[in-house]
């Protein structure tokens, strides 16, 4: 497909330079197809989903063998993670919340 476009783009531009068309008739085709691409891409990229939709089910975190810490640099916010649902932490105040893994000394 994208040769076809190209080929076109080409065929556009020898029809405009030797030819008698207007640019204007050869490039709005050109750019009403290029909005139509940043659309498609910008709309399927909804449609896939975020980063933070988990892989898998969610996996308990052992407190006592390991505290995970989230915490917020913009109001100061702490929140320990319990259950985990994916690899990227959790935002707060529109920010991603800092990870601070403390892991309990084997006695
Ligand atoms: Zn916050």
């Amino acid at each position: 497909m994208k040769r076809l476009v190209y080929l076109v783009m080409l065929v556009g531009l020898g029809v405009v330079v030797f030819g008698d068309v207007p640019a204007a008739y050869v490039f709005a085709p050109v750019m009403g197809y290029a909005i139509f691409r940043v659309g498609q891409a910008s709309f399927s990229s909804l449609r896939e989903g975020a980063s933070y939709i988990p892989d898998g089910p969610p996996v308990p975190v052992d407190p006592a063998r390991e505290r995970i810490i989230y915490w917020c640099a913009g109001c100061g916010a702490e929140v320990l993670l319990l259950v985990r649902g994916t690899e990227s932490a959790p935002r707060h105040c529109g920010e991603k919340m800092t990870e601070r893994a403390e892991i309990a000394r084997q006695a």
